[in-house]
Parts: C-alpha cells; structure tokens; sequence
C-alpha cells in the first residue's frame, strides 16, 4: 500500500495538479493532507474541491481553521490576515463545511497526523527541532506520526532515548524505530527550493521518501497578483522562501 502524504497546499492548485500527477503514477492508493488547504494562494475553493474528490484523510491547519473562523485571524502576519478574509469570500458552503468539519489529529494507515505539535495540535506550535521531535515521539504509539506546518521538510528517528535528523529524503523504516516525517509544502515551499514538496509512505516496501517536482509557480503568482492578494505571497513562490 502506498500512501502520497501532502501538506500546506495553500490553495496552489497549479502545484497540486504537479503532485497528483506524480502521485497517481506512483500508483498511490490514498492522499494523506496535513492541514493548511487554503491560505496565501489564488485558488482555494479548487483545492478543497479535489481532496473531497479524491476522498483524501485530511487533518485542519491554522489557515483553515481561520477561514471557518475557529482561529482568530488576528495572530496572523498582515499579508497572510488578508489572505484569509480573502479565502473566506472564495469558499462557498460546501468547501466551507468540508473545511469546518476537519479534525485536528487523526490515525489512519498506522500513522498519527497533525498539521503542527501532534502532543498540542491546536497551539500551532512549530516543531522545528529534532529533540522536540524527539520528545513527541517518545509519547506516541504509533511507529509513523506525519506533520507540516513549518514548510520545510525533515525526517527524525528515535530508537530508544536516541534521535537523530536522517540526513537524506528517503527513510527505511528500521525495527524497533519511529519515526516522526515533516512532509514540507506543496503550495509554498520555504527552504529555499521552490518546487512543490510531498512524501510517498510506501508500506509493503517500509520506505518514506520526500519528493520534489517543477510546477508552474509563475502562473501561481500571476493568480495572486490578478487575484489582488499581495504580491510579496507570489514572489515568495519562486525562490520557495
Ligand atoms: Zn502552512
């Protein structure tokens, strides 16, 4: 079985369709989303539209819960407060109601999911660094427990009290080990690659693996400025800062 684990879509469609192209000729037999569908980008209402078309097991990101108004937009930076009440009047009642109706943790698959801190998920604290990883592991039954939020993707591995940072984008997974996956961003990538980010959990090989792919980020930042959301949100895309 394998699953294709996407998070921070961000409502870039441009960048989702490059994903499932690869996701579906991977042959992956479900999607995976870590929260934050919408926020920042030029087509929100098409994002939530494909993941309920393609039944995917979506946790809620502090964007969606801000766009359903269960977060207080006012803890936002000023271009992202603006991409909400933006986003808001983009949803219509459907995709407000699938949004709505996200949870903010959820196991599936053997996997434990949360868009930020899987130990307080609705703090949307950043997890960061390896040792906080590592301590959220230590309290985790499941082996795989598969986050977003920071945009920037990272692989840890706790054997026992001892965690380490796996210093490539693919992972076996190791008996005895667990292993806590920030799978990045599809729609708005900040570790200075600009492509859209995802994982693929293949579960008969025990392997996870981070993958890149091109998109088309000009046409995402030409929705955004015609869109009038601030440009600086379509400039970010093409150095994926
Ligand atoms: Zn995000």
């Amino acid at each position: 079985m394998r699953l294709a684990v996407l998070s921070d879509i961000h409502g870039n469609m441009n960048a989702l369709r490059s994903v499932l192209v690869e996701t579906e000729a991977a042959s992956c037999d479900f999607v995976l989303c870590l929260g934050d569908v919408v926020g920042y980008g030029p087509e929100p209402r098409e994002v939530v539209e494909t993941l309920r078309r393609l039944r995917a097991r979506c946790v809620l990101g502090n964007h969606d819960a801000a766009a359903v108004c269960r977060e207080d937009a006012g803890t936002f930076n000023a271009s992202a407060a603006m991409a909400v009440s933006w986003t808001q009047e983009q949803l219509d009642r459907r995709s407000l109601d699938y949004l709505a109706g996200l949870r903010p943790t959820r196991r599936t698959a053997g996997c434990f999911m949360a868009h930020a801190l899987p130990s307080d998920p609705l703090s949307w604290r950043y997890l960061s660094t390896p040792a906080a990883a590592g301590l959220e592991l230590e309290a985790m039954s499941e082996r795989v427990c598969l986050v977003g939020h920071t945009h920037v993707p990272m692989i840890v591995e706790r054997i026992g009290a001892r965690v380490r940072v796996v210093p490539d984008t693919i992972v076996r997974l190791r008996n005895g080990a667990r292993y806590l996956i920030n799978v990045g961003s599809v729609g708005q990538p900040r570790d200075e690659d600009p492509r859209a980010c995802y994982a693929i959990y293949d579960r008969s090989e025990r392997t996870i693996v981070i993958r890149r792919v091109e998109y088309d980020a000009e046409a995402t930042r030409a929705k955004i400025i015609e869109a009038g959301l601030p440009p600086f949100l379509g400039d970010r895309l093409l150095k994926g800062v």
